[in-house]
């Protein structure tokens, strides 16, 4: 069974009923947590999955949305003598190893042993490979170093995970007749006018709409809501239906979606 579970859905501004975005993706062997904000141990908790038995984490980039969680998660998993293997690009890593020394969670002793596994953005060859999946990353339009996952599972699905991104014909080449698409929506396109900035960071719903549409997406899954924006799930639906068939999916914080 493969399982992916929504631990937050939020922007970098979390609201009353939804973090900043992470997943959990488990398989019947193994589990990635993606991305690291706040309170990792409670949210892993409430979905009943040990939060010791977190040996791998992918980055899509260094925001602090995505990553302050970590000491927390490394100060938990206190004298287990494990290791967790830690997927990023360089210069993430970097960022990553300053948060982990200044919080002086470096001795092996007593903290996970860290495995710096540094990767580099190829759609042809998988930075991890295992008898239920491959995982590849690419580049996306945020901040420098972000990347977007593609997962490859051993029955040929497939699902991609923008992270944060801008709109691009890229993400939707790489999205073109994927099963899965669970992608930045920060807002309906009314917000993209008046606050400019957005477009080079973020995707707004009927953009959302077009590239799903266009690259024949079978299930889209919009996430990295701003809640501090006056909208409703009703008018993001609405946007990205003025173009999408497909079927859309809108999480919840604890959601669950089986793929398999
Ligand atoms: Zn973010
Ligand atoms: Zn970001």
């Amino acid at each position: 069974m493969i399982k992916l579970t929504f631990l937050g859905t939020a922007c970098a501004i979390s609201s009353k009923n939804r973090d900043n975005t992470a997943l959990l993706l488990k398989t019947d062997r193994e589990s990635f947590l993606i991305d690291c904000p706040g309170s990792p141990v409670s949210k892993l908790k409430r979905i009943n999955f040990d939060f010791r038995k977190i040996d791998k984490i992918l980055f899509t980039h260094s925001h602090p949305d995505h990553i302050y969680g970590l000491p927390s998660l490394l100060h938990s998993q206190y004298k287990l003598g494990n290791r967790i293997f830690i997927y990023a690009k360089k210069e993430v890593i970097s960022i990553i190893k300053a948060l982990v020394k200044i919080h002086r969670l470096e001795d092996k002793s007593r903290f996970p042993q860290l495995i710096y596994k540094n990767i580099f953005p190829d759609l042809n060859k998988p930075f991890y490979k295992s008898e239920d999946l491959s995982v590849f990353s690419f580049e996306v339009m945020h901040s420098l170093n972000s990347v977007g996952f593609k997962f490859v599972f051993k029955d040929k699905k497939t699902l991609i995970f923008t992270g944060d991104t801008a709109y691009s014909e890229k993400i939707l080449n790489i999205s073109k007749d994927t099963d899965y698409l669970i992608s930045d929506c920060f807002s309906p396109y009314r917000f993209f006018k008046v606050y400019k900035e957005l477009k080079r960071e973020h995707t707004d719903s009927l953009s959302l709409g077009k590239l799903a549409e266009k690259a024949s997406v079978k299930v889209l899954v919009p996430i990295h809501f701003c809640r501090e924006l006056s909208y409703s799930f009703e008018e993001v639906i609405g946007e990205i239906r003025r173009n999408f068939k497909g079927k859309i999916i809108i999480p919840e914080d604890f959601t669950s979606l089986r793929l398999d």
